[in-house]
This record gives C-alpha cells, sequence and structure tokens, in this order.
C-alpha cells in the first residue's frame, strides 16, 4: 500500500497534468486563427477571426459574408436594387417605400451630413455620375463641361431634402439622388462587426482596403492597422487598435483620372462640383465605422482652413491629415496613438487643437 504522502502528491501531480492540459486546449483555441477574404462594395474586404473553432468561425465569415452581398446589392446607387429604385422614384417626385435597414442608413445619412454642414452629402448622386466616379473603373478623358457642373449644383440636391416617415421616403427636390459611396463601406462594416459580436465572436478584424473595425484583440496583443503614405509605397504611421474602435481613410490617391496634367479625385465638394484637391488622405480614429467614414470624406472637403471646426462639429477627435505639399496635421487626441513608420516622423506633423463643438440638436431630426 503507498504512503498518504505519495497518494497526496499523485493527485497534486494529476491535477498539476489537468490544469496544464486545459491551459494547452485553451492556448491552442486562442490561436486558432481564420482567415478569408470577400469582394464586395468594389474591394476586398479581409476577415480574421482569432480564438474560435473552426467551425464557428467558418459560420460567422459565411453570413457576414451574406450580409455584406445583401447591402451591396441594397445600397448601390448606379445597379438595379433598393437604393436605385428609391433614385428612380425621386426623380419622378413620387414616395417610395424602403427596407427598415435602408431607412435606418438615411436617417444616420442625413444627420451626418446635417452634422458635417452639408460637406459630406449623399444626394450629390448625379454629379458624382456627372464625374464618371459611379462606375467601378475611374473614368478617362475630360472633365465635365463647367456648365453641366453649374447646373447640377444650381439644382442644390440635399439629403436634408428627404422626408422620412418611418420606411416611407419622398424628396422635396426631384435632383436628389442618392450615393452612398462617402459612407457606405463604414456602415457596413458596422453591420458586420455587429453580426459577428451576435454569433458570440470575440476577437475579429474586418479589412477592406485598409478601413479598418475591430473586435476585441489580436491574441495577447492589441490588433495593429498602418495609414498608407499617399505619395510613395508605404506607411506613414502605424497604431494598435482598442477593442471596438475603427480607422478610416479617404484619399485623393487611390480613385482618380488625369487629363492634361490635372488630377481629379473621387471626392467632390458639394458646394462647387469640383474633386477636391488640397487634401490628399484624411484619416479618423473613432468608434462608429459610419461616423468615420463619413467625416474622413468631410474633411476631405473642408480642406485646411476648415477641417478642425467640421471634425469638432461631427463630434470625432482623433485625425490626421496629409495635405497636396506633404504636409501632415493632427489632432492630439490621433497623435497620441501614433507610431513613426516613416522618415523623421512624427518630428514634422503639425499637432492641430479642435475648437468645442455642442451636437447640433436641428441634426437630429
Ligand atoms: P474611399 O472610397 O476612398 O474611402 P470616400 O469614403 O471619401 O473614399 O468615398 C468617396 C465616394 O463618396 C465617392 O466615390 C462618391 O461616391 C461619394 N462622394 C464624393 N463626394 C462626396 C461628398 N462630398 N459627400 C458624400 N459622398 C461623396
Ligand atoms: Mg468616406
Amino acid at each position: 500500500m503507498k504512503r498518504p504522502g505519495a497518494r497526496i502528491l499523485a493527485l497534486w501531480a494529476a491535477a498539476l497534468l489537468t490544469v496544464i492540459a486545459f491551459a494547452a486546449a485553451q492556448a491552442a483555441r486562442n490561436d486558432q486563427v481564420h482567415r478569408e477574404t470577400l469582394y464586395v462594395f468594389g474591394t476586398l474586404v479581409e476577415i480574421e477571426i482569432r480564438g474560435e473553432q473552426r467551425d464557428t468561425a467558418l459560420t460567422a465569415t459565411a453570413a457576414v459574408g451574406q450580409v455584406l452581398q445583401q447591402l451591396h446589392r441594397d445600397w448601390h446607387a448606379w445597379r438595379p436594387g433598393a437604393l436605385n429604385d428609391l433614385n428612380a422614384a425621386i426623380a419622378r417626385g413620387e414616395a417610395h417605400a424602403v427596407d427598415p435597414r435602408l431607412a435606418g442608413i438615411l436617417h444616420e445619412a442625413r444627420r451626418l451630413s446635417c452634422e458635417s454642414g452639408g460637406l459630406f452629402d449623399p444626394a450629390i448622386g448625379a454629379l458624382v455620375a456627372l464625374w464618371g466616379f459611379h462606375a467601378d473603373t475611374p473614368p478617362q478623358g475630360a472633365p465635365p463641361s463647367p456648365e453641366s457642373v453649374a447646373a447640377l449644383v444650381a439644382a442644390r440636391p440635399r439629403i436634408t431634402d428627404l422626408h422620412l416617415d418611418g420606411t416611407d421616403i419622398r424628396s422635396a427636390n426631384p435632383a436628389v439622388q442618392l450615393d452612398l459611396g462617402g459612407f457606405a463601406k463604414g456602415a457596413a462594416l458596422d453591420l458586420a462587426a455587429a453580426e459577428l459580436r451576435a454569433r458570440g465572436i470575440d476577437n475579429a478584424v474586418l479589412n477592406a482596403g485598409g478601413d479598418v473595425n475591430v473586435l476585441g484583440t489580436h491574441g495577447r496583443r492589441p490588433w495593429r492597422v498602418a495609414i498608407r503614405d499617399p505619395f510613395v509605397w508605404g506607411a506613414v504611421a502605424a497604431l494598435s487598435l482598442r477593442p471596438g474602435e475603427v480607422l478610416y481613410t479617404s484619399g485623393n490617391y487611390e480613385r482618380y483620372f488625369e487629363h492634361e496634367g490635372e488630377r481629379f479625385a473621387h471626392i467632390i465638394d458639394p458646394r462647387t462640383g469640383y474633386p477636391v484637391r488640397e487634401i490628399v488622405s484624411v484619416s479618423v480614429l473613432d468608434t462608429d465605422g459610419a461616423r468615420a467614414d463619413a467625416a474622413a470624406t468631410a474633411l476631405a472637403v473642408a480642406g485646411r482652413a476648415d477641417w478642425a471646426r467640421v471634425a469638432a462639429a461631427m463630434g470625432v477627435s482623433a485625425v490626421l491629415m496629409i495635405t497636396d505639399t506633404g504636409e501632415l496635421l493632427v489632432t492630439q487626441a490621433m497623435l497620441d496613438r501614433l507610431d513613426p513608420a516613416g522618415e523623421g516622423f512624427p518630428d514634422k506633423v503639425m499637432v492641430v487643437d479642435l475648437p468645442d463643438a455642442a451636437p447640433n440638436p436641428a441634426c437630429d431630426g
């Protein structure tokens, strides 16, 4: 018969082995990585899920894929679908019923546009089409005639012209043509992230060409992302995203065409009808993809002189802007989070203070 001491030792050893086996299983689970790439919204969306069983991750990714494909169909301004039908009804001066998700996104678009003072305005679809940025490939040839641009600007299409009565939509202005391209990616990734959460996924990243939503962490460390240098191949900075954060960049360096040495890019100033020139790239760090995406577009339109005011009005505080002369302008909240990636950075950045701004209650209607 064994001595009691030896028995206790054996029990301890067994318990320890169980703990080690459990920890090893847990570590293996945490190391599980599932990656998939989808083609939606005219871009590649990479999904990475960590720490889940393969089956759970596969089902969740498939569900996200379905959500994104459906949104792409429903929210596309220029292909047959729900938004296209709405645009046709608006042009005929008729009211039109849409699905609740589209109605919700239009509510959000109207609020964000109002907060931006109309610099982000998804009602300028006719201008986007006139410049040729409605197609999947960038336009070629000459810019539109100044007269045709002026005529569309004079019609003053504004998303604030929409009357939203539940899911019934009517526009006071038949010149309104909705193009959600300025924030659809953000709104869609927010819904995709919500789908993952609803399925119990705690740690994931959704990356649509550098526009990113994260859930949880990348194993023991945070998710890391880079901000592209718009002038050369590489990054200007990198940062670690906290659980639930998003980073969105709007820029002039990807979708544009050149004519007689001039560059015309896809972000249009609703006040002039002409593409934005001064700002080459705007990155917004936030916790809401739709707001970050809309703000990045609005701040590009606002330009050097006005962007800080518009950022404050839209409630975003962490911003990095790169101007056409290569200047880097940042808010302190962004600078605190950036890790240098480029030459001399962050020595050459200029810190810009944001003014105080209270949310405009008129924008909630
Ligand atoms: P990216 O697609 O590079 O992230 P944006 O988020 O700025 O860039 O979206 C640009 C798209 O938004 C354009 O292709 C067009 O469809 C639409 N758009 C252009 N100008 C505006 C604007 N002032 N307000 C709202 N949407 C805009
Ligand atoms: Mg945008």
